[in-house]
């Protein structure tokens, strides 16, 4: 058996979400008894393939394929790129799953990334797909698998029985645990790609200033917007913060109901699952949609006017006051040590 795992770049190196996926893929890989994780990563030029191996060595990668040729982020280019790999583990899927590929696995991050790809992974090759997984496990013939839904209200307990598993990993599911003891180090092989047009339909290019490629699901530090910022032009000091800290800014619902920022900024049950070190929340009540969202992030601050609004008394640590003061002071301070 061999178990693949889709890993994602961003600005500090592998994501941490995919740190989260190598752990789960790891444990499965040791259950089936295989060797250990082949990792797939993209990138538009070489990653630096070296520092690429040694990273992911350390989170129990035995191979590592670093993958450049695409420029950009295409699911679809992507999903290609992993059915071959697929095929040459042993059998061929192409149309429809092939019994021949049985006891394989592909497990990537429960980012909108990771299920955007083994959702077309899935179209390509005909297998099914579980996403938001917390656990995986072999059993005869299939793959018992435990899994969020509604949000992480609910485990769901499944049989998984197909010739190959695609599985996503529920973003706050699984700590980033590296291998005990000094790792071995992977064999890389770096493989130029060449994608059809019509695998390129869907592609986005990064923007040089987005962080570095980081994205709310990835991101280490999220500074959250809430009705409290007031409007779209409020959002000046959210983002010179976040730029200050080296991470991206997330908003609730009524920011997107409001036409402030795009549904792709929401954190919450609707939106993105956040797992960063730091969540700063600013006018952000925390209602339970949104705190679905959060709950993952390693520590949380919140800043409201309101004391008592639940993401106040939830945080770590709860600044009572008006973020348009908080926030330029917060600002001045940090460009002052600079
Ligand atoms: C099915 C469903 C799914 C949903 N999914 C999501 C989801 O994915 N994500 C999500 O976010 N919501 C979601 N919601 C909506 C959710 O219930 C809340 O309505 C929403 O999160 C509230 O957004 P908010 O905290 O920005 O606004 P509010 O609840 O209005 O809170 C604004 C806060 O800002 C504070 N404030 C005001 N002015 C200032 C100031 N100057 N300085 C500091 N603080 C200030 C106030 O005290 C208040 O606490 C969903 C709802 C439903 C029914």
């Amino acid at each position: 058996m061999t178990v693949f795992c889709l890993v994602e770049l961003d600005s500090g190196g592998v994501a941490e979400a995919s740190l989260r996926a190598m752990t789960l893929a790891r444990g499965l890989a040791a259950d089936a008894g295989a060797a250990g994780v082949t990792a797939v990563a993209f990138a538009a030029a070489p990653p630096g393939a070296a520092g690429l191996g040694a990273e992911l060595a350390a989170y129990g990668a035995a191979e590592v394929y670093a993958v450049s040729g695409i420029d950009g982020y295409a699911p679809q280019a992507w999903a290609r790129v992993l059915a071959g790999l697929l095929a040459a583990a042993g059998g061929a899927p192409g149309a429809g799953a092939s019994p021949e590929i049985s006891g394989h696995a592909v497990v990537a991050a429960g980012t909108e990334r990771g299920n955007e790809v083994l959702a077309h992974l899935g179209a390509v090759t005909g297998l099914p797909m579980a996403a938001n997984c917390v656990a995986a496990a072999p059993v005869p013939g299939a793959l018992a698998l435990v899994r969020q839904r509604w949000a992480g209200l609910l485990l769901e307990e499944a049989v998984l029985d197909a010739p190959a598993a695609l599985l996503t990993v529920a973003a706050d599911a699984v700590s980033p645990v590296p291998v005990s003891g000094r790792p071995a180090a992977a064999v890389v092989h770096e493989l130029t790609a060449t994608a059809a047009d019509a695998d390129l339909v869907i592609r986005a290019a990064e923007s040089p200033d987005a962080g570095g490629g980081a994205s709310l699901a990835t991101a280490r530090v999220v500074v959250g917007g809430g009705r409290g910022v007031g409007s779209a032009d409020g959002f000046a000091p959210l983002e010179e913060l976040a730029a200050l800290l080296g991470g991206v800014v997330g908003v609730s619902r009524v920011v997107t109901s409001e036409g402030w920022r795009p549904h792709t900024m929401q954190v919450g049950q609707t939106g993105t699952k956040i797992t960063p070190d730091l969540y700063l929340a600013c006018g952000i009540s925390g209602a339970i949609q949104h705190f679905a969202g959060c709950s993952g992030a390693k520590h949380i601050i919140a800043i409201n006017t309101d004391p008592s609004a639940p993401m106040m008394t939830r945080a770590d640590y709860a600044v009572v006051g008006d973020l348009h003061e908080v926030l330029p002071a917060l600002i001045q301070t940090l460009k002052a040590r600079s």
